[in-house]
């Protein structure tokens, strides 16, 4: 299924190339009612695809609902998470998928100020969206975006920090204000209270990329594209598989089509063993969910999540200790420090696993580790510590007597 990933639209910077591919309809279509464009994404069901899921429309219309005046939309292209590659993919290959969706959320909020937010490490990303930002510059879609919202569009790149951090909303709007990118409490979100204190509309590249799809051929449209939930997904699949990559496939997919079908299955021949998934900071998939849909609603359901739609395939005969080791390891280097119990928390967790991982593991580390994972949800101001407490535990649970094992 080629949504996002239509050949025809990977065209790289060249606007002139995405409007002649059939690009720029749905912004003609917003342009021609933006009143209408809020009622549209909600009837289409879309939903934060950077992970949190949350409902697109209310995320707009909070920032809608602010008095007029200036008002900001943030593009996050920050990505950094192990195992995902989708939105890079887009700012790369088609760039200009994503800056009509922005502007056309723009449109929707009244917001004059649009920034694309990029993770300079993917260089090409950033280079693609640099140029395809300039090809707006002058164009007369942008004027006629301008006069609908009564400024001047002010559309730019903003290079993230890079850090994994960068990605949380509130970090990406530190960021874009040319602070360090902590994350805030909330609240007050964004959407009240977001860059140098104007209301800030902050969505993911996928989510927005998807907007111009639902303006131009209409949210029934979107929604029949999935099976029980509506739209598309891209799915970043790494790891034990033949066929790993990007593979944009209807919302509600199976983890079994996924793997042994659009995947090519294990490589090797080796036995599925698990799958971390979205972050990797959720619990972890095991052989019998293999046919479960894989939606927000029905991985929520089942005690686990979508998040980013990463999913690193394990087989059999690879150590999950050593995996949920390195992904714990990452989150603990990743954090800001703010909070002590992440800062600590999730520093003593990751020395815990690389000890018993080394074989060096005492009597006690196991109960340690079982308390440290109970303790640490919701410590934090960000869903960092949370996606380490989370994956940790649903380590220990699917596999325990793995560790039991390391630290006999
Ligand atoms: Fe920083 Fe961790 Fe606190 Fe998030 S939870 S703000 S990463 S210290």
């Amino acid at each position: 299924m080629s949504v996002l990933t239509a050949a025809a639209l990977q065209v790289g910077p060249d606007l002139a190339a995405h409007l002649a591919a059939g690009g720029g309809a749905g912004l003609e279509r917003a342009l021609a009612d933006p009143a209408a464009i809020i009622p549209e994404i909600e009837q289409a069901g879309l939903r934060g695809l950077g992970g949190a899921g949350f409902p697109t429309h209310r995320k707009w219309r909070a920032v809608a609902d602010q008095p007029a005046g200036s008002k900001w939309v943030i593009c996050n292209g920050n990505e950094d998470e192990p195992g995902t590659f989708k939105d890079r993919f887009l700012l790369e290959r088609t760039p200009h998928q994503v800056i009509e969706g922005a502007l056309i959320a723009a449109l929707a909020t009244g917001a004059s100020q649009v920034v694309l937010y990029v993770n300079p490490r993917e260089a090409a990303a950033l280079a693609a969206t640099q140029e395809a930002v300039a090809a707006w510059q002058g164009h007369a879609l942008l004027a006629r975006v301008a006069a609908a919202i009564g400024a001047a569009v002010d559309l730019r790149v903003v290079e993230s920090s890079g850090l994994y951090i960068g990605g949380e909303e509130t970090a990406a709007v530190a960021s874009v204000q040319g602070g360090f990118p902590f994350p805030a409490l909330k609240p007050p979100f964004p959407a009240e209270h977001g860059v140098h204190g104007a209301p800030t509309l902050v969505n993911n590249v996928e989510t927005l990329a998807q907007a111009g799809h639902i303006l131009a051929r209409g949210a029934a449209w979107y929604r029949a594209l999935g099976r029980g939930a509506p739209g598309t997904k891209l799915f970043s699949l790494s790891g034990d598989v033949l066929q790993p990559g990007l593979h944009e496939l209807p919302m509600g997919t199976t983890l079994r089509e996924l793997v042994f079908g659009h995947g090519g299955g294990m490589l090797g021949d080796r036995p599925f063993k698990a799958v971390f998934t979205g972050g990797p900071s959720n619990t972890l998939l095991t052989a019998r969910d293999l046919d479960v849909a894989m939606d927000f609603d029905s991985l929520r359901a089942r005690g686990s999540r979508l998040g980013t739609g990463a999913m690193i395939v394990v087989s059999e005969g690879t150590s999950i200790l050593r995996k949920t080791a390195e992904y714990v390891g990452f989150f603990a280097a990743s954090s800001c420090g703010q909070c002590p119990p992440c800062k600590v928390g999730t520093f003593q967790v990751a020395r815990l696993l690389a000890r018993i991982e080394a074989g060096h593991g005492r009597p006690g580390d196991l109960d340690a580790l079982r308390n440290l994972a109970a303790l640490l949800p919701g410590s934090g101001r960000c869903g960092l510590v949370d996606g380490a407490a989370t994956v940790l535990a649903s380590s220990l649970a699917a596999f325990p007597e793995e560790y039991a094992r390391a630290v006999r």
